[in-house]
């Protein structure tokens, strides 16, 4: 079968930057999600409908087909009195803090100095064409109970 609205797909894939270094890849145990529902990036999403299992394809996404643009509003200071006590900022460091609405937000320190943090809350692929091979393993109809869930069951899958 073709891949469609509700099919769960595995696929594996290497997902390389535009310098030709290797990101992301599926290493071995493919990646499994419903088709249709936004769980991977619209880019890949939209060039995975129609394939089938044992088709090899290579796309490249364009930021915004991808992680998104990067966004200069998501990079902002914080001062060290507001950081928890025991933490030792380093750059690089990632870090999470919960939002007002219950949700988390997640970023990497860019700078550190004596009076504050500089934190970025852009993907690390914000910016980043993607460019991936993909090959399709396997191309099925989502039960009801992966509906249900949103997700995609079977091996590795762990409730
Ligand atoms: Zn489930």
């Amino acid at each position: 079968m073709k891949v469609a609205k509700d099919s769960v797909v595995r696929f594996d894939y290497v997902l390389k930057n535009d310098g030709g270094d290797v990101i992301d890849s599926s290493d071995g145990e493919p990646l499994a999600y419903i088709h249709g529902h936004g769980q991977i990036v619209p880019g890949l999403e939209r060039a995975m409908g129609g394939k089938a299992a044992g088709d090899r394809f290579d796309v490249r996404i364009a930021p915004a087909d991808g992680y998104g643009e990067r966004d200069d509003d998501a990079i902002f200071k914080i001062p060290r009195s507001r950081l928890p006590k025991d933490l030792s900022p380093k750059v690089g460091q990632e870090l999470a803090s919960r939002t007002p609405d219950g949700g988390v937000m997640r970023f990497r320190l860019v700078e550190v100095t004596e009076e504050s943090v500089t934190a970025d809350a852009n993907h690390p692929l914000a910016g980043e064409s993607l460019n991936f091979s993909v090959s399709v393993v396997e191309v099925r109809s989502a039960t009801t109970e992966e509906l249900e869930h949103g997700h995609a069951h079977g091996a590795g899958w762990a409730h």
